[in-house]
Order: C-alpha cells, then sequence, then structure tokens
C-alpha cells in the first residue's frame, strides 16, 4: 500500500470521511460518469464535472499525477436509469427530424459531445486524460459480459440479456440500498422473462437497428459501458468513481455488480456522489422550462466562471439553489478577485513571500477537508483583504488558490482577464460620451457632475473604478 495523502474524502461505499490513499504510490485512477449527448448538458448536469475537477485538482495537489476518465454515452440509455422509457439517443434523432440509422446516432452525438466539451473547457474544468465514447467501447462491452455468463452471472431471454442479481449477493452495498423496499413496475410492465427484479439488461436486442454481438443485433445496456470502460482504461480496481447522488441507487451498485462480479476484485476503492441543484427551490426538469444551460448563463450577462464561482462557494456534498440573483452575486465577487488580480499584475513577483505561508495553509486545509471549496475561497480572500499582506505575497496567494480553484485568476495576473477593464472604443457610443464627459468633469474637479455621469453611465448597465493614477475603468455592470 502506498502513503496515505492529505485529502480526506466522504466514501459512500463507507458512508464516512477517510483519507485517500491511492492504490499505485503516487498516481491516482479516477472515472467520472459522463454525460449522455442527447442534448445540451444544464447547469446541473455542468455542477457535477465542477466537482470533480475539484477533486482532480486537489490530488494533484498533493504531487500525485491523475489518470481520469470522462465517458461519453452516446448508445444504450433509456430515459429511466433502470430498464425501461425509451431510449434517449432515438429520442434526439426524432426530435431533430434525422432518419433512425446509425449514421444518424453519430450526428447527434458529435453534436452534443462538441458542445459539452466547450461547455466544460469554459468552466476551466481540465480535461481528462481519455473521454471514451461508448459505441467505440462496445467489443469490451460484449466481452466483459462474456465474462459474466462463464461466471453464471447473466441469463439470455428473447429480448434482453440480463445481470442475474441473485447470483451477487452484495448486490445493494453501495449506500446499503433496502433492495425490499424498492419497487419495481409502477410504470412500466415489468418484462416477463425477467428472473429477479433487480435484475438489469446487459444487452439489448434490437433486429432493426444496432451493433452485431453473439445475442443478435442491439445495444449494450448503459451500465456495462462504464464498468468496461473504466476498467479497460484504468485497472480492474479504480481509485475513485464519481457521479451524482442519482446514481448510487442502480448505476453504481450495477456498475459494482458487473466489475466485480467479474473480476473478484474490488472495483472502486472510493465513491464520491455530488448532491444536486434546485432553481429557485424547484427541481431542473425541462416540463418546467427550467433547464438553464450555459449558453442561458451568457445570454443574461455572466461569465461562465462565474457559475463556476457559484459552485465553489458551496460544498460538493449540500444541495444549492441557483437563482440569477445568486448568480449576480458571484459574478460580481469573481469580478472582484479579477479586478484584485490585474491590479497586482505589475507587481514583481520573485521577492521572498512567506507570510502567505499561513493563508496557503489554511487553503490547503480547506482543500483536504473533503474538497471544502468555501473555506479554500474564504482563504483567499482573507489574504487579499489583509493589508498586512505585500503584493507580491498576494500574488502567491492568487496562483496557488487558483490551482485548486481554476477561476482564471492566474492569467489576470499576467494581465489578461474576462474581468478586465474593457477599452473604450469597444463601448456603446453614448457611453463612451459619457465616459469622456465625466473624465472633463474631474479634471475640472466638478464632483457632483462626475457623480451624476457614474449614475447614468451605470444606468446603462457599466461600472466605473477610478485608478490612483487617476483615470477611469470601466467594467460590464452585474445585471439585475
Ligand atoms: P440527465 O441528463 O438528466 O440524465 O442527467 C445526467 C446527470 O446529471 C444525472 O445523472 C445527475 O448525476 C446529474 N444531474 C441531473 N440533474 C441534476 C441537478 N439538478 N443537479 C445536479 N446534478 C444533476
Ligand atoms: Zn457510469
Amino acid at each position: 500500500m502506498s502513503e496515505p495523502t492529505g485529502v480526506r474524502l466522504y466514501n459512500t461505499l463507507t458512508g464516512s470521511v477517510e483519507t485517500f490513499t491511492p492504490l499505485v504510490e503516487g498516481h491516482a485512477y479516477t472515472y467520472h460518469c459522463g454525460p449522455t449527448v442527447y442534448g445540451f448538458a444544464h447547469i446541473g448536469n455542468l455542477k457535477k464535472y465542477i466537482n470533480d475537477d475539484t477533486l482532480r485538482r486537489a490530488l494533484r495537489g498533493e504531487g500525485l499525477a491523475v489518470t481520469s476518465v470522462i465517458n461519453i454515452t452516446d448508445i444504450g440509455h433509456l430515459t429511466s436509469d433502470a430498464d425501461d422509457g425509451d431510449d434517449k439517443m432515438t429520442l434526439a434523432i426524432k426530435r431533430e427530424g434525422l432518419p433512425l440509422s446509425m449514421e444518424s446516432l453519430q450526428t447527434v452525438a458529435r453534436k452534443y459531445t462538441d458542445a459539452f466539451i466547450s461547455d466544460i473547457q469554459a468552466l476551466n474544468i481540465l480535461l481528462p486524460e481519455h473521454m471514451p465514447s461508448a459505441s467505440e467501447w462496445v467489443p469490451a462491452q460484449i466481452e466483459l459480459i462474456e465474462r459474466l455468463f462463464a461466471r453464471g452471472l447473466a441469463y439470455d431471454t428473447s429480448q434482453t440479456v440480463y445481470f442475474d442479481v441473485a447470483q451477487f449477493p452484495e448486490y445493494g452495498k453501495l449506500g446499503h440500498i433496502d433492495l425490499t423496499g424498492q419497487q419495481e413496475g409502477a410504470r412500466i410492465a415489468v418484462d416477463a422473462t425477467k428472473r429477479g427484479p433487480h435484475d438489469f439488461a446487459l444487452w439489448k436486442k434490437n433486429p432493426e437497428f444496432g451493433f452485431d454481438s453473439p445475442w443478435g443485433k442491439g445495444f449494450p445496456g448503459w451500465h456495462i459501458e462504464c464498468s468496461a470502460m473504466a476498467m479497460g482504461l484504468l485497472g480492474e480496481t479504480i481509485d475513485i468513481h464519481t457521479g451524482g447522488i442519482d446514481h448510487i441507487p442502480v448505476h453504481h451498485n450495477n456498475e459494482i455488480a458487473q466489475s466485480e462480479g467479474a473480476t473478484g476484485k474490488p472495483f472502486a476503492r472510493y465513491w464520491m456522489h455530488s448532491e444536486f441543484i434546485t432553481i429557485d427551490e424547484t427541481k431542473i426538469s425541462k416540463s418546467l422550462g427550467n433547464s438553464i444551460t450555459l449558453a442561458d448563463v451568457h445570454t443574461h450577462g455572466f461569465h461562465p466562471l462565474a457559475l463556476r464561482y457559484w459552485v465553489l462557494s458551496g460544498h460538493y456534498r449540500t444541495m444549492m439553489n441557483f437563482s440569477w440573483e445568486a448568480l449576480a452575486g458571484a459574478h460580481a465577487a469573481l469580478g472582484k478577485l479579477h479586478r484584485a488580480a490585474l491590479a497586482l499584475a505589475a507587481t514583481p513577483s520573485d521577492i521572498a513571500a512567506t507570510q502567505f505561508e499561513v493563508y496557503e495553509a489554511m487553503l490547503r486545509a480547506a482543500i483536504r477537508t473533503d474538497l471544502n471549496t468555501a473555506s479554500a475561497l474564504a482563504a483567499l480572500w482573507s489574504a487579499l483583504r489583509d493589508t498586512a499582506l505585500s503584493d507580491a505575497n498576494k500574488r502567491r496567494m492568487i496562483e496557488s488558490a487558483d490551482r485548486y480553484l481554476g477561476l482564471g485568476l492566474s492569467e489576470a495576473l499576467t494581465g489578461i482577464s474576462p474581468f478586465g477593464a474593457l477599452a473604450l472604443e469597444t463601448l456603446p457610443p453614448e457611453v463612451i460620451g459619457l465616459v469622456t464627459a465625466r473624465s472633463e468633469a474631474r479634471a475640472a474637479r466638478d464632483f457632483a457632475q462626475s457623480d451624476q455621469l457614474r449614475s447614468a453611465i451605470e444606468q446603462r448597465g457599466y461600472t466605473v473604478i477610478d485608478t490612483p493614477a487617476g483615470t477611469q475603468e470601466v467594467f460590464i455592470q452585474i445585471p439585475e
């Protein structure tokens, strides 16, 4: 066994906070259940990848090499995480008016995979080492199903190949799922060929459409892709597996059953689950029309990193309620951090800067305590507000904090920031006129006039900051 790290994480498998110790010295292997690419990701989906990114940054901060997978589900996911409902990708193909074919499936998958990658990049989420698509891993999934047959854990019916839960007595151990309490088939007729109510699909037959397999044409079940890709890319026992809390009862218990059933070895040593967000105290749902995307965040005048800041201001295991007011607050706070970093951009950083170590210790302690990003942000704010701390120390603190938080502040230290002051010529002409008039009023020491002009500028959605050099800097204001 290798050296323990300083990171303590809540492990859903044991129900306690544990010190993370990688299986292989100096290296962590993490698997993050990825998107089903049948539509644009909403902010609830994206929150989970920000939480995952915090984990990976925390592990890197311990000096570990990290190899991570975020899978792309482009086949096999039904509208219910259990085996009922329609296939999500098929629904998307129909919605987009395309014929039902493998080409259409690829077209839809490509469109939403690209959108997902651009979303996570805008959120400063470090790209994982691997982003495999389920459709490219069908042979590995078939092989895994064959291993399950060989161990007496799978059976074939006319429509479906199932995992035989009765043959895996530990089923439901993640989150201590009470199997007796779960009633299946309330909405959708139960398949009569199923031996047990918790048996789940490994392969769904479809004579018209799908991949060839020993059990006929069709698609792998959703769960088997994660087992096949996680073990294929990271090894049979991985360090940390993550997902949303909704994955605990079905998807992750199924992954465990398939993987441990096939190998006889532990699958994931630590399980990390992110809580959901609500919007205006309501759950996110397409039918309520409240599934806000990153494009909507942009349209409302907020930077994507404001969403990241908002997520980091809470804890990954605590339910958070999103509102546009809350996002405006995050946008404003992040804008202030960027302005602080921009103001430090001209300060040399090569002075011996030891004072910052107290704040850096606070920061690291926060991250190590089950990824307490809110406390990490507080440590950064305290350092920046400390008038006794030199600018060089503040710079070091910003650099250090940004490795964990990924808020673009290191770039701001070089003088480049999306929250930077706007060039005058990029402003609307009437705002240019007001800013110019305000410069003249200030030069004439007509402060009443200058204040009036400030209000007029603010009414048009901009904020003015007077620099110590006597010039004005104009920023986009936080919208209502
Ligand atoms: P879906 O595309 O609806 O299947 O969602 C994909 C995953 O995103 C879910 O399995 C959850 O883990 C996560 N997710 C969905 N809704 C939310 C939410 N409101 N808050 C946080 N995570 C969510
Ligand atoms: Zn998964």
